[in-house]
């Protein structure tokens, strides 16, 4: 009665003052209200995307007998320009992408670097302590060397049909001619400018001419973009880390160092050693399916795996009217980033031990733990073979713009594309156009604790620990399903309620992105405020004793694609403006 009176108060309290959620970690963009309807569309070639323009690019290319890597470069390009808050020329990503022909599966990183001037303490202030979060996303040190030119370039060079410089046309036309910015671009340059844009005037000039944001009713150009854009177009994607576009780049980083003394700057060779790492996909089965997507430096797709797994041998697998399945889900949530916050590194130090960590009798041990111990504060698991922790407990913040595509073509050929530059328009600095990722707060900002070193610490050459976790589920050997979501810390426990609803509970696509979500964080469990379809369980129900609720808006932006009965269905989140299209 207690627990029921005090969840009632929470949400009411919640309810006040979660018109916008915070921008944290968990949350690296805004949640706003989206979009009444579900966008979805069937077919044999099908695309899904955060922004409409960038799903029209996409589905052009495809009518135009362009591959789906050919319509992701497309409207990539064209998200740089329309939606430049979560993704950019100057971010990264990591790709899934499936050749039918070849029946092969291909992960590409690309994911930013840490400048070979980084030094494991450089998001620590004099004092010692860490730099605020918000505060360490504007610094220069925050920049990772980008991926996201490369891993189009590379994966264009394999699968490309199209010229490249042909794909890039759509963007062009939008970042010169202009477009009407969109009610979220908006919305998200007011955020960025409550973060803070003081340290950017190239951002205030383009993104907030008189100090606000661009009107809706009048055509917003980016010139400096195009520019780049038309650069890439002629010199191809190489030029971006060793041509005309890398001296820009430099040129910006080196402008940075004279505002910020402290700051190391970059070097030639951190963009002309710029590689995109090809991966061995990490795959797990549950029941029929065979879920793959990306391993580390991510910790989102294993965090995924270990979250379906557990719920699995919790027999908690029952349909969204059963409260125990939203309750035992909320617990493996929290397991799962206990195991993926500790063990998760660059593999440049050495192999993570993901195979071990979704051993089944580990798995059991896990699920075990969480269905006994509710009140238990999850911890890191020792999985089978290893005999000690090797590292420290890396620290939870205390504070608490990323994209996901989808896109299948007329062949059978997928791209599921996570792309990011972290925080709302990342660092808000911008060079030639392009927004500057803040990718590497993603580090832990202390990189010891009482002398043991934590295994997502900062050094050079070294990628920063992601959440990003695109998948491609597979049946029978062939693709079944594909998805994706931005939402920093929090698209594990997005995917996971995805993929429940999609594999085990049958729901069609459309439900599958709409039903609520609920996450796990550092203080408690959050559960959606106004989710587009409604909650199919009585709230007070899911109080799982354990833990502090409250009640926010959740910003996923599910991308969804699922092949039933021999066609392609395509759905987006409508929590963001992502439009599914059809190119047949
Ligand atoms: N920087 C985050 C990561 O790599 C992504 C942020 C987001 O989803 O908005 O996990």
């Amino acid at each position: 009665m207690l627990r029921a009176l005090l969840l009632i108060l929470g949400l009411c309290i919640s309810s006040t003052s979660a018109a916008a959620a915070p921008v944290s970690r968990d949350d690296p963009e805004s949640a706003d209200p989206g979009q009444a309807a579900i966008s979805t569309a069937a077919g044999d070639a099908v695309v899904v995307t955060a922004n409409p323009r960038a799903s029209r690019a996409a589905v052009a290319v495809l009518k135009a007998g362009g591959s789906a890597v050919d319509a992701l470069v497309s409207a990539q390009a064209v998200l740089a320009v329309v939606e430049p808050q979560s993704s950019g020329l100057a971010g990264g990503g990591f790709l899934m992408h499936w050749d039918a022909r070849q029946q092969q599966l291909q992960v590409l990183d690309g994911r930013e670097v840490a400048p070979l001037s980084s030094r494991p303490d450089d998001l620590l202030q004099p004092s010692g302590e860490p730099l605020p979060w918000r505060e360490a996303t504007s610094r220069p040190q925050a920049i990772g060397v980008p991926g996201t030119v490369a891993l189009l370039w590379d994966v264009h060079q394999q699968h490309g049909r199209l010229p490249w410089a042909t794909t890039l046309q759509p963007a062009i036309r939008l970042a010169r001619d202009g477009f009407r910015p969109s009610p979220r671009l908006r919305r998200s340059i007011g955020i960025a400018q409550r973060i803070g844009v003081d340290h950017s005037p190239a951002f205030q000039a383009l993104y907030l001419p008189g100090g606000q944001p661009p009107p809706a009713n009048r055509p917003f150009r980016n010139p400096a973009l195009a520019r780049t854009l038309e650069l890439l177009a002629k010199d191809g994607g190489p030029s971006f880390y060793n041509g005309e576009l890398a001296q820009q780049i430099l040129a910006g980083m080196a402008a940075l160092q004279t505002d910020q003394p402290d700051f190391r700057g970059w070097s030639p060779a951190d963009l002309a050693g710029y590689a995109v790492v090809q991966r061995s996909p990490l795959c797990h089965r549950l029941r029929s399916y065979r879920l793959c997507t990306v391993p580390p430096p991510s910790s989102g797709g294993l965090a995924v795996l270990q979250t379906l797994a557990l719920l699995n041998q919790s027999n908690a697998l029952s349909g969204p009217a059963d409260p125990q399945t939203w309750r035992l889900l909320a617990r493996a949530q929290a397991w799962a980033d206990a195991d993926r916050l500790y063990w998760v590194h660059d593999p440049k130090d050495g192999a993570i031990p993901t195979g071990p960590l979704l051993d089944p009798v580990y798995i059991q041990s896990r699920a075990i733990a969480l269905q006994t111990s509710p009140a238990a504060r999850p911890t890191p698991g020792l999985p089978p073979g290893l005999a000690a922790y090797p590292y420290a407990l890396p620290e939870q913040s205390r504070e608490q713009g990323t994209t996901h595509l989808a896109i299948v073509d007329g062949e059978g050929n997928l791209a599921a594309y996570t792309s990011s530059v972290e925080t709302v328009f990342g660092s808000r600095h911008l060079v030639a156009g392009m927004v500057l990722n803040n990718q590497l707060t993603d580090f832990a900002f202390r990189p010891s604790i009482n002398g043991q070193p934590v295994a997502n610490r900062r050094r050079p050459g070294r990628r920063p620990v992601s959440s990003m976790a695109p998948m491609i589920v597979f049946e029978r050997g062939q693709p079944l399903l594909s998805v994706g979501s931005p939402g920093g810390r929090s698209i594990p426990h997005v995917l996971s309620r995805v993929l429940l609803a999609s594999l085990i509970w049958r729901e069609p696509p459309a439900r599958a992105v709409g039903l609520p979500h609920l996450s796990r964080r550092r203080n408690g469990l959050v559960l959606e405020q106004d989710p587009p379809l409604p909650w199919p369980v009585a709230l007070d129900q899911l109080t799982p004793g354990d833990q502090p609720i409250r009640s926010q808006r959740l910003g996923s932006g599910t991308a969804l694609l699922q092949k039933i009965n021999g066609r392609w269905h395509g759905a987006a989140d409508p929590r963001r403006e992502g439009t599914a299209l059809s190119a047949d």
